[in-house]
């Protein structure tokens, strides 16, 4: 057996378990205590991990999580970069990937986790405004190098911090929302596809909007010429609005929310918009509602939240997606779509699929599969980390004869 001492005493190195230095070779990036030769959590700091012969396997992070070490990529030589220096280059490297995907006024994806080798950070921008998410004790503690370098590389004018999910508490962060750089603003106007949209920094969902959608709303846009569109969990009525842009007659856009329904309404007529209808309800009655009252759409869009917030309750989740995908197909007029999505990252793809085979099995007509999408690639996805591939969408079409 290698001497384990090293790993344990050294500040600046973490070795992997045989078994575990396999894995990390493979590409997975997360690990648990029992994968450190120490076998236990090591305090927050960006280190070297090595195997058990001490041959090198990149950068990794510590954390004061159930996931002690997540790995954030090779670097040059043998040591351990300073912070800034590691932010910089991972950061840098980030946003030159993305030239050319997104225009300067388009909302965007800066920072997506460990797609980007930054474990536990997130950063998306909204014209002049950048929303961050720090999700590790690592991360937390590198905002001063972190938040600079942005400000200036993307000259933002605000830096806001929603730290508001309850994935900092396992890492012992409190949740809260912070203005961290520049002025406090409530909206931050983008563009997406040519529409002016509004991003709500402090109130909004998630960091202010639902980015990672905007290639499903660019479909959305270019099927919806002609055609009376339903947009279940519309939140700001992205998917509405994108609709009504490409030629939709109607659209009728569903949501708990009050104030998303109203920035919805907000964005039509900002945009020059005729034919949105908005209605505060539970889309799980409306769907029902809309049946009885023999309403048809040639278009509907179902992208609720992820029902599934833990393996736990993948069961519930999973016939809680298959109900509603059975009603919106049920609304669909004859040859109309149904755009559909999970967002959970417990209900992978063929998952996803198998449910959507069950909603449509006893109906009186087929149901094509005519597309799988998911989210841009502004929100990149390791190939050896499925989780990170959390958004899953399916364009189906009732066929008849
Ligand atoms: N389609 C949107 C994102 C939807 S996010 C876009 O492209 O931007 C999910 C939305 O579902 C949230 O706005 C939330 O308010 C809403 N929601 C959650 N549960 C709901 C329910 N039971 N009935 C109606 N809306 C609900």
């Amino acid at each position: 057996m290698a001497e384990p001492a090293r790993s344990a005493s050294d500040d600046h190195d973490v070795r992997l378990t045989a078994r575990a230095a396999g894995f990390a070779r493979r590409g997975q990036p997360w690990f648990y205590a029992d994968d450190l030769l120490v076998g236990a959590a090591l305090p927050p700091r960006l280190l070297r991990v090595r195997d058990e012969e001490g041959r090198d396997l990149g950068l990794g992070v510590t954390g004061a999580s159930k996931l002690a070490l997540r790995l954030c990529g090779p670097w040059p030589g043998d040591g351990v970069p300073d912070r800034e220096a590691f932010c910089r280059a991972r950061l840098d490297a980030a946003i030159s990937q993305r030239a050319g995907l997104l225009g300067p006024e388009d909302g965007a994806r800066i920072v997506h986790g460990e797609g980007d080798w930054l474990p536990g950070l997130v950063v998306d921008r909204y014209g002049a405004v950048l929303v961050l998410q720090a999700t590790s004790a690592w991360v937390e503690s590198s905002l001063d190098a972190i938040v600079p370098f942005l400000v200036d590389r993307l000259a933002a004018e605000s830096v806001v911090a929603r730290n508001d999910v309850p994935a900092r508490k396992h890492e012992g962060l409190a949740e809260e929302v912070r203005l961290l750089h520049g002025k406090r603003v409530e909206a931050a106007p983008f563009v997406e596809q040519g529409l002016r949209l509004e991003a709500r920094p402090f109130t909004g969902h998630k960091t202010g909007y639902y980015l990672d959608q905007r290639p499903a709303r660019a479909l959305v846009r270019a099927l919806a010429k002609g055609r009376r569109v339903l947009d279940l969990f519309s939140y700001q009525g992205g998917f509405a609005l994108s609709a009504l842009a490409g030629g939709a007659t109607s659209a009728l856009a569903i949501d708990q929310s009050e104030a998303a329904l109203a920035a919805a309404q907000a964005g039509a007529t900002r945009n020059g918009l005729a034919g949105l209808a908005v209605r505060a309800a539970d889309a799980f009655d409306a769907v029902r509602e809309l049946r009885e009252r023999k309403e048809r759409f040639d278009l509907v869009v179902l992208d609720p939240p992820a029902f599934a917030k833990s393996r736990r309750e993948v069961e519930g989740a999973e016939r809680g997606y298959r109900d509603l995908n059975r009603q919106a197909l049920r609304l669909l007029a004859p040859n109309g779509f149904l755009v559909t999505c999970t967002c959970s990252h417990h209900v992978d793809g063929a998952r996803f699929q198998e449910i959507a085979r069950q909603a449509a099995a006893g109906l009186p007509f087929r149901v094509a599969l005519r597309q799988r999408l998911g989210a841009g690639p502004d929100h990149p996805a390791l190939l050896t980390h499925p989780e990170g591939e959390y958004l899953k969408t399916l364009l189906l079409q009732r066929l008849d004869p």
